[in-house]
């Protein structure tokens, strides 16, 4: 079985890492002229850590990550909204959630690779796909064969389109600016991480220290998209929009670059009825999008990643191989992009009137029922049947 991947963000990264731990032979196909170190903050939460301890590289993150030993939702005034029960996180799942650079895991996760398999500078713009193989075609004019072809090229998928045509996609209502910034506060906690909710639909605030003693932030709200602000009035504009927040939100604005803030509407794709066609799976993004209100679109795609290099392994036959690869994975990605969404609503429904009895909702939803939906979400027991069978 030989694989072309094309992708190299965390989904393609870690597929080329997962085939490569079971022997099987791939390259990886990127379009940027390099794996820059580029992005802001990432939270890995614990089924990501599971799967990256099963690829061998959980403790090297561990060593350049930070774990957070509290998370927490606040409103702007301070208030404690929730708080999740990290310990019980770690006892159940061996792991809590790390913060740390997008650029910290992605050459984690290149160094593992074999520098031969990875190509840079090629965008794929055409599919060839013949009786027993595949060709991929790029905008540089050089073509790649393999058996199969895993597309984790994100949400805006060029493969997804040439095998289903355009996807439309769901804009969340939310609009959203990050930054990782070398910063010290006695505000920010040294190993926590909390979101602040505002006083109006989709303002938040979340922050946390990442790799490196820098802080990651990002910054939500409700606006229509394709809205941009030209530099110099960004700052003043988000100063105002922020003003009701804590100082230090503000502060950490004052001190951040316009040009060191990354801005991003924010959509996703409601499930896709098939991921998979002939000898072309999709992975990630391209797959499953999902708003980031979960923090979980990096940590299915990671999943998604394990799984498929385990059915190929498995199946010899590319066709069940795909089939048991969506069956296992379809219910969580299913569940979280539905959950993330169900969130994003929540936040854009929040008004000057009604952010009382939203704020009191939260505070009162009993943990046990934070459990159960975390519980499903961070529980990885699924991947055992497989791994027998595979081992
Ligand atoms: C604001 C925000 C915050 C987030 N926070 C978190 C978080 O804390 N935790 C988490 O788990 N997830 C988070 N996510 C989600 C996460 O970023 C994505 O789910 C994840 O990056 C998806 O990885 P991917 O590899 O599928 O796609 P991408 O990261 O989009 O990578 C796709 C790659 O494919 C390449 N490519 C595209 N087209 C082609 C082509 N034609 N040919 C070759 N290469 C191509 C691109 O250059 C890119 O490198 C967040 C997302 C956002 C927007």
């Amino acid at each position: 079985m030989s694989v072309l991947i094309i992708g190299g963000g965390i989904g393609g990264l870690t597929t080329a890492l997962a085939l490569q731990r079971l022997g099987i032979p791939y390259q990886l196909f990127e379009a940027a002229p390099e794996i820059k170190p580029v992005g802001a903050g990432l939270w890995l939460p614990p089924n990501a850590m599971q799967i990256f301890q099963r690829l061998e590289i959980a403790e090297a993150i561990q060593q350049h990550a930070v774990l957070y030993r509290s998370l927490e939702l606040r409103d702007f005034t301070g208030n404690l909204l929730k708080r999740l029960d990290v310990q019980r996180m770690i006892q159940k799942f061996g792991f809590g959630t790390y913060g740390i650079h997008r650029a910290t895991l992605h050459q984690l996760l290149l160094q593992q690779l074999d520098d031969a398999c990875v190509h840079t500078g090629k965008r794929l713009t055409a599919l060839h796909i013949h009786p027993d193989e595949i060709h991929a075609e790029f905008a540089d004019g050089s073509q790649a064969r393999g058996e199969v072809l895993i597309a984790a090229d994100g949400l805006r998928s060029t493969v997804r389109s040439l095998l289903f045509g355009e996807t439309p996609l769901r804009y969340s209502g939310q609009t959203c600016w990050r930054g990782t910034i070398p910063y010290s506060s006695p505000d920010i906690p040294p190993d926590g991480t909390f979101e602040i909710w505002g006083p109006e639909a989709g303002l938040r605030a979340g922050l946390g220290y990442v790799d490196g003693g820098r802080v990651y932030f990002y910054l939500t709200l409700k606006q229509k998209p394709g809205k941009q602000l030209e530099a110099e009035r960004l700052k003043p504009y988000l100063l105002k929009k922020y003003q009701l927040f804590p100082p230090f939100v503000q502060q950490l604005l004052e001190a951040t670059e316009p040009e060191q803030l990354i801005h991003t509407d924010l959509y996703d794709f409601p499930p896709l009825n098939r991921w998979c066609s002939g000898r072309v799976a999709l992975l990630g993004d391209a797959a499953h999008a999902t708003t980031p209100n979960l923090g979980q679109g990096a940590a299915q795609a990671i999943e998604s990643a394990y799984v498929l290099a385990h059915c190929l392994k498995q199946f010899p036959d590319h066709t069940a191989a795909f089939q048991t690869y969506e069956k296992m994975r379809r219910p969580k990605a299913t569940l979280v992009n539905k959950l993330s969404w169900h969130y994003n609503q929540l936040v854009n429904f929040i008004s000057p009137r009604n952010r009382g009895v939203v704020f009191n909702l939260i505070r009162l939803t009993p943990a046990f029922l934070d459990h159960l939906q975390l519980d499903r979400i961070y529980s990885v027991g699924y991947l055992s049947a497989l791994e027998n069978t595979v081992s």
